[in-house]
C-alpha cells in the first residue's frame, strides 16, 4: 500500500531521461526500470542500462508471454516495460521510476492505481527544438518529434503533476519535493502512530 510507481512521461526532449538521472544521484530510495525497445542505440547508449535492445522478434514473444507490464508502439518502434523489474523494486519499497509515454502512463495507472504520475514540459516549443537539435546523438526525425510533442501536450489531464523544466536544478528539487509529500500522504503511512496515546 505504502509504495507507489513514479511514472514520468514528456514530449521527445523534454528532459526525463537527464531529470530522471539526476533524481537517482540525490535519492537512494528511487531506481529506474530499465524498459525494452526495438529502436537502434543511440551514441553513447548502452544495452541493459540505458534500454533492454530487444530485436522486434524477442519483444512479440515477451508480449506473447504476458512478461510486459504495457507496451506502446511508439513512432516506429515497440517500447515496453518488463514486469520483473518494476515488481522487485516494489517489493523491495524501492519507488520504481518509469520514462514512458503517455499511452504507457494510462496502463500503468489502471495497472497500480496508486502511481504517481509526472508530465515534464520545456519552458517553450522553440526551446524543445533546440534541446532536439542539441542532443547528443542528434534526433533525424525532429519534425515528427515536435507534432507528436504538441499532441501529448493535450493529454497532462491525465497526469497528477505538471513539472516545467527550465532550470534543471529547480527541476530536479521540484521532482524529489513531489516524493517527499507523496511519501508522507495519510493514506501511504503504515500506521505508526499510536493513536491512544494522542
Ligand atoms: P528526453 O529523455 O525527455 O527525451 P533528454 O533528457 O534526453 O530528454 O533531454 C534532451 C536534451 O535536452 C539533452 O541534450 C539534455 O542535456 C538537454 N536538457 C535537459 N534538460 C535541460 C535543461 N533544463 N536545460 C537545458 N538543457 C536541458
Ligand atoms: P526515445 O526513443 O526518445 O528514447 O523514447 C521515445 C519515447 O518512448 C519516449 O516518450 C519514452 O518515454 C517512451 N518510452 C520509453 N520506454 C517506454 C516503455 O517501456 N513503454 C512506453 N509506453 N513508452 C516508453
Amino acid at each position: 500500500m505504502g509504495n507507489f510507481v513514479l511514472v514520468i512521461s514528456s514530449p521527445s526532449g523534454g528532459g526525463k531521461t537527464t531529470i530522471i538521472n539526476e533524481l537517482l544521484k540525490r535519492r537512494k530510495d528511487v531506481k529506474r526500470v530499465v524498459t525494452a525497445t526495438t529502436r537502434a542505440p543511440r551514441q553513447g547508449e548502452k544495452n541493459g542500462r540505458d534500454y533492454l535492445f530487444w530485436t522486434a522478434g524477442n519483444f512479440e514473444s515477451a508480449v506473447k508471454q504476458g512478461a510486459m507490464a504495457e507496451w506502446a508502439k511508439v513512432f516506429s518502434d515497440y517500447y515496453g516495460t518488463p514486469k520483473a523489474g518494476l515488481e522487485s523494486l516494489l517489493k523491495k519499497n524501492i519507488i520504481p521510476v518509469l520514462n514512458i509515454d503517455v499511452q504507457g502512463a494510462k496502463t500503468i495507472k489502471k495497472l497500480y492505481k496508486n502511481s504517481v504520475l509526472v508530465f515534464i514540459m520545456p519552458p517553450s516549443w522553440a526551446e524543445l527544438k533546440k534541446r532536439l537539435l542539441a542532443r547528443r546523438g542528434g534526433t533525424n526525425d525532429i519534425n515528427l518529434r515536435l507534432k507528436t510533442a504538441k499532441k501529448e501536450a493535450a493529454q497532462i489531464k491525465h497526469y497528477d503533476y505538471l513539472l516545467i523544466n527550465d532550470k534543471l536544478e529547480q527541476a530536479v528539487t521540484d521532482l524529489s519535493d513531489i516524493l517527499t509529500a507523496e511519501k508522507l500522504k495519510v493514506k501511504r503511512s503504515k500506521n505508526n502512530v499510536n493513536r491512544k496515546r494522542i
